[in-house]
């Protein structure tokens, strides 16, 4: 007997294919059924259910819906092709986080037109509802049949199929004249999801590997409901508009040279001003929460990275040197370097836990194509620390990491996800320590009332974590605060501490980011303000602008008087007209705009503008003085001018 679940309701069926058993077993919302779930696995109606098997029923409306019909839409959009363009090869179109792809092997290069022009032929495919066909081959059947059809990618990927797998069988998916090799899962027809989009096209090399031919990959996007199309397509204009890697160099706030350092950052004045609040931000929290600060060495010698297992697991991303017959790696992570210290003195269960924190700058190689801006650097900083405790500690602990995280995203409008990972199947460790440790990270996230979401075995093999996911104002996700458990660097460096009972014990380490690292966070916060930091993070906080060349002597006055105060101003005594002036100051998002003329010098008084265009009219400086100070002490999001 197979069991299907379906809204809170449960039914017998016996094995069958997935349609039928829908269909014998009356389900009436059927028709908005499109699949299944049994455990992680996806299925669709093509799937001939197992005995024993418990199936939880996916409707359009499923989170897991997407999956299913965005990768009929990547068939549909092949379809598209073939019918438009002879010569067609086809590699793989697999669905991604909002969307799907496929990488094309074309004669000629498509660009927007052609985009266009396949767009248009998808609808007519989506207008003909062709049914879909799933039907099996023998591996040599299918090889001769895509031999035949001249899709030499297939050939090689049935190839593979055979030699990595195995396997007796394979899938194809049909819908009238186009074919392809596919474990699914497929909507039934092609006339179910009509709201669509192509985005984009760019060079792809086969299998990702730069010695391969390069293909067009062509990337989409589908959404069930028209809406919620519409909403991501405006989400994903308003994040080229605020494309940190143009913002920034627009705001002077960093730049990149790949000839001279590819994959690392450039922070200017402004850049480093923003990073150094952050920093100083980081620094006073960690204080109050009792963490100790350390800097460790950027270069430190091979064995220790083998001691440690990167040699092992992390070389390919390491950087090495070598002097006097001495090998050195570049640190990819920090974690070493705290033990060092940890194990250059004894501790007794009455030091722990001990906190210990650094801004460490790490270098980890990523590959070329790959890197991105702030968000995927080869050199960045971690907010990194690590917790030495005991396991009773453990809970504790947590929910002190995790307030700190709460109160640090708050103060940048971050709502956030949690996410709880547990142990994998290939865990070290003992069960008791792993029955302790996790359930004392669930009973700290219950402690403090959080929601969280369990990842069953998405755990690390050393230990449970929790991993912080935020979202901007523009509705993307980013992971940013990981904690994680490990019970496995403890026993390689053998540390102890000395418990009530005299005797030696094992700490546990504690590895925690809140911001994860700066650069990728500066990044994050870049286009999550679309370049308008709050005033105690931006790198000029006042402009004084002169109306005229007269009025240069009293701007400069209340220049200096700001600078006093604490306040980072800038004077722009350009002879330039104030119209312009104003619109590059709001260009360069400076929170206030202070205009001095003569009415101004007069009353001892500055015109106030906001960034937003608001005019405050004339305000008194000392007035001005002490608000904007409140708005900075306070880190505050918005203007004090415009809270009521
Ligand atoms: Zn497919
Ligand atoms: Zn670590």
């Amino acid at each position: 007997m197979v069991i299907l679940r379906f809204d809170g309701e449960e039914k017998e069926c016996e094995p069958a294919q997935l349609r039928e058993m829908i269909e014998k077993a009356g389900i009436s919302k059927g028709s908005n059924v499109i699949g299944g779930k049994i455990g992680k696995k996806i299925v669709d109606l093509f799937y001939t259910a197992q005995d024993g098997e418990e199936i939880e029923l996916i409707t359009f409306e499923s989170p897991e819906a997407p999956s299913i019909y965005r990768h009929t839409m990547a068939h549909i959009m092949a379809q598209a092709v073939q019918r438009l363009y002879k010569g067609a090869k086809f590699a793989i179109g697999p669905t991604i986080e909002n969307g799907f792809y496929y990488d094309i092997d074309l004669p000629q290069t498509l660009n927007e037109e052609d985009l266009k022009r396949i767009e248009k032929e998808m609808k007519n495919i989506i207008k003909e509802n062709i049914p879909l066909e799933r039907f099996e081959m023998t591996p040599q059947e299918a090889i001769n049949y895509f031999k035949e059809k001249d899709q030499p990618y297939k050939v090689e990927l049935v190839e593979d199929l055979v030699k990595n797998l195995n396997v007796e069988s394979v899938s194809l998916y049909r819908q009238k004249d186009f074919t392809d090799l596919c474990r699914g899962p497929h909507l039934p027809s092609t006339g179910l999801v009509k709201n669509f989009k192509l985005l984009s096209v760019s060079g792809a090399y086969w299998r990702g590997d730069e010695h391969n031919k390069m293909l067009q990959r062509i990337y989409g996007t589908a959404f069930y409901k028209k809406s919620d199309l519409d909403e991501y397509l405006h989400m994903l204009e308003e994040a080229e508009k605020r494309d940190h890697r143009k913002l920034g160099p627009q705001l002077d706030l960093f730049s990149l040279h790949s000839d001279v350092a590819p994959g690392m950052v450039f922070f200017h004045p402004n850049g480093t001003i923003v990073r150094r609040e952050l920093e100083n931000y980081w620094r006073q929290e960690h204080r109050k929460a009792g963490y100790v600060e350390v800097i460790t060495p950027m270069v430190m010698s091979e064995s220790l990275w083998r001691q440690s297992g990167h040699w092992d697991h992390y070389r390919d991303n390491m950087y090495f040197t070598e002097k006097e017959d001495q090998h050195f790696a570049i640190k990819p992570m920090n974690c070493p370097g705290h033990i060092i210290i940890y194990k250059s003195s004894s501790h007794s269960y009455r030091d722990l836990p001990l906190r210990m924190c650094e801004l460490g700058t790490v270098h980890r190689y990523e590959r070329s194509g790959v890197v991105h801006g702030l968000f995927r650097a080869r050199a960045f900083t971690q907010d990194d620390a690590h917790i030495f405790c005991t396991p009773e500690q453990i809970e504790d602990e947590i929910v002190g990491v995790v307030n700190l995280i709460d109160k640090t995203y708050k103060l940048f409008g971050f709502p956030y996800k949690v996410e709880l990972s547990t142990k994998p199947d290939d865990a070290m460790g003992s069960d008791e320590i792993w029955e302790t440790s996790t359930s004392a990270l669930k009973k700290a996230l219950e402690d403090l009332n959080m929601d969280y979401q369990i990842n069953e075995g998405d755990g690390a093999f050393y230990g449970p974590k929790i991993d912080f996911h935020v979202r901007d104002s523009i509705g993307r996700t980013w992971q940013c605060a990981t904690i994680q458990l490990d019970f496995l660097m403890p026993e390689r460096f053998d540390l102890t501490y000395t418990g009530s009972d005299n005797a030696e014990h094992r700490p546990v380490m504690i590895h925690r980011v809140i911001y994860g690292s700066l650069e990728r966070f500066i990044g994050i916060l870049i286009e999550h303000y679309a370049g308008a930091f709050p005033t105690w993070i931006a790198p000029v906080q006042a402009i004084v602008l002169p109306i005229s060349d007269k009025n240069v002597a009293y701007a400069k006055k209340i220049h200096e008087i700001l600078e006093k105060a604490g306040i980072r101003s800038f004077l722009d005594d350009r002879s330039q007209k104030i119209g312009y002036k104003i619109r590059e100051a709001q260009l360069k998002k400076i929170p206030y705009m202070l205009v001095a003329g003569k009415k101004e010098e007069e009353s001892n008084t500055v015109a106030v503008r906001l960034r937003s265009g608001t005019d405050l009219g004339a305000i008194d400086i000392k007035e001005f003085i002490e608000k904007i100070k409140a708005e900075i002490s306070s880190k505050s999001q918005n203007s004090i001018f415009e809270v009521k």
